[in-house]
C-alpha cells in the first residue's frame, strides 16, 4: 500500500466514499445573482454592512491560507474547526467504527477525547502517565503495546500535556507513529505549543501520514470564544473529514476576528505576550515551591501549573475565599491532592501567592 493512501484505511469502511451534504456555497458556479440558498435579499439591520446575509465559507480560505502558514503545512493539510473540540469529535466520529475500533488516552489528561470516545461507543484504552519523580511523563513502550493489542485507531498524545505540563520530543512522537503505521492514528494535541520550546509535530507529516496535530487559537492566541481550532493532518483525510463536518461550521464573524487576530502586528503582540506568561510562570513555580503545604510544583510547558498541596481542599478553599477559581483536579487519577492553577496576569498571580502564604498564617 503506498503512503499516501495508508492512513485512508483507518477511516471506516463505511465512509470511505461517503459524500457529505452539498452545500449551496461548495459548488463551483459562478454568478451575480445568488439564488440558490434562500438567503434573505437585504441585510438584517443590526448587520450595517450586510456581512451577516449570506452563508459563510465553509472553510473561509483566507483564514486557512493564514493558519497553514502560522503552522507550517499547507491549507490542504488543515481543516478549520470550531475549536480543535469539534476537530477530536470528528477524528472519533470517522475512525471508530462503534463498539470495535478503540480510542488511548494517557490519563490525567484533556476530558475531550474520553467524551468523545463514549459518544461514539468506542472502546477507551487508558495508559497512566507515568511519574518519574520529575514529571507526569507518557509511557510510550505501553502506548504502542496497548495500542496494537486493544485495536485503537486513534492515539491521542497531549503535548505540552494538560494539565501534567510534560512534553513528548518529536523523535518519540516519531517511534509511536512508526510503530502504528496501518494501524492507528496518532494525534499530537499542540493546544499550548506557543508556551512550549519544542518543535511542532507537523514536520513529521511529511514521512508519516498517520500523524496528526491540533492546534487551536483559544489559548496563546486569546480567542477562546471565537471557537477556531487546526486539524493538520494528510490532505486525503482532511477532505474526508471536511464531508463528515456540518455544512457551514465556521461563523463568519468569527472567520473575520481570527483573520484580524493573526495580522503580523498582532502576531507579534502574541508573541511578546506568550514571553510575559512564561516569565510569569517561572516566577509563579518558584514562588508557590517554597510555601508551607506545597508539596510539588511539576515543571509545566503551557499556560498552567499543576500543584500538589499537603491539603488541596484547604488551597482550593483559601483561593477561592479571595476570589480567586482554579481547576481542582482530585477526581483525575494520580492527582488525589492536585490543583492546577493558569498563569495570569502578575497581578492575578500575586493575588494566588498571597491567598496561598495568608493560609499559612491562619493556620
Ligand atoms: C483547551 C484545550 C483544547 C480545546 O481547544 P478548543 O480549540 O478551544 O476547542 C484542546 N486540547 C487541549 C489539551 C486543551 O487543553
Amino acid at each position: 500500500m503506498s503512503a499516501a493512501s495508508s492512513v485512508m484505511a483507518l477511516v471506516r469502511p463505511d465512509l470511505q466514499a461517503f459524500a457529505g451534504y452539498s452545500s449551496a456555497r461548495s459548488s463551483a458556479l459562478v454568478g451575480d445573482v445568488w439564488l440558490n440558498a434562500n438567503e434573505s435579499a437585504w441585510a438584517n439591520p443590526a448587520d450595517s454592512e450586510g456581512r451577516a446575509r449570506r452563508y459563510p465559507d465553509p472553510q473561509p480560505a483566507a483564514l486557512r491560507a493564514r493558519l497553514a502558514d502560522l503552522y507550517n503545512c499547507t491549507p490542504e493539510q488543515l481543516l478549520i474547526g470550531r475549536g480543535s473540540d469539534e476537530a477530536i469529535d470528528l477524528l472519533v466520529r470517522a475512525l471508530c467504527e462503534p463498539g470495535r475500533d478503540a480510542v488511548l488516552v494517557t490519563p490525567p489528561v484533556f476530558g475531550m477525547y474520553a467524551v468523545c470516545a463514549r459518544l461514539q461507543n468506542a472502546p477507551l484504552l487508558e495508559v497512566p502517565l507515568r511519574d518519574d519523580g520529575e514529571a507526569l511523563n507518557a509511557d510510550l513502550d505501553a502506548v504502542i503495546a496497548t495500542a496494537l493489542a486493544g485495536n485503537a485507531k486513534l492515539v491521542f498524545l497531549c503535548s505540552p500535556s494538560n494539565p501534567a505540563g510534560s512534553t513528548i520530543a518529536l523523535d518519540q512522537i516519531e517511534r509511536v507513529a512508526r510503530a502504528l503505521q496501518g494501524r492507528a492514528l496518532v494525534v499530537v494535541d499542540e493546544a499550548y505549543a506557543e508556551y512550549a520550546a519544542l518543535p511542532s509535530a507537523v514536520s513529521l507529516l511529511a514521512t508519516h501520514d498517520n500523524v496528526a496535530v491540533l492546534r487551536t487559537l483559544s489559548k496563546a492566541h486569546a480567542l477562546a470564544a471565537a471557537r477556531i481550532g487546526s486539524l493538520i493532518a494528510a490532505p486525503a483525510l482532511i477532505a474526508l473529514l471536511r464531508r463528515c463536518q456540518a455544512p457551514y461550521p465556521i461563523p463568519g464573524p468569527c472567520a473575520d476576528l481570527a483573520l484580524a487576530g493573526l495580522s503580523d502586528s498582532n502576531l507579534q503582540l502574541t508573541a511578546s505576550r506568550v514571553e510575559r506568561i512564561k516569565a510569569e510562570r517561572s516566577r509563579l513555580q518558584l514562588a508557590l515551591a517554597v510555601l508551607p503545604g506545597v508539596l510539588r510544583v511539576y515543571p509545566s510547558q503551557g499556560n498552567y501549573l499543576l500543584v500538589r498541596f499537603a491539603d488541596a481542599q484547604q488551597a482550593f478553599d483559601a483561593l477561592l475565599d479571595a476570589g480567586v477559581v482554579v481547576r481542582d483536579q482530585r477526581a483525575a487519577p494520580q492527582l488525589h491532592d492536585a490543583l492546577r492553577i493558569t498563569v495570569g496576569s502578575t497581578l492575578e498571580n500575586d493575588r494566588v501567592l498571597s491567598a496561598l502564604a495568608a493560609r499559612r498564617v491562619a493556620a
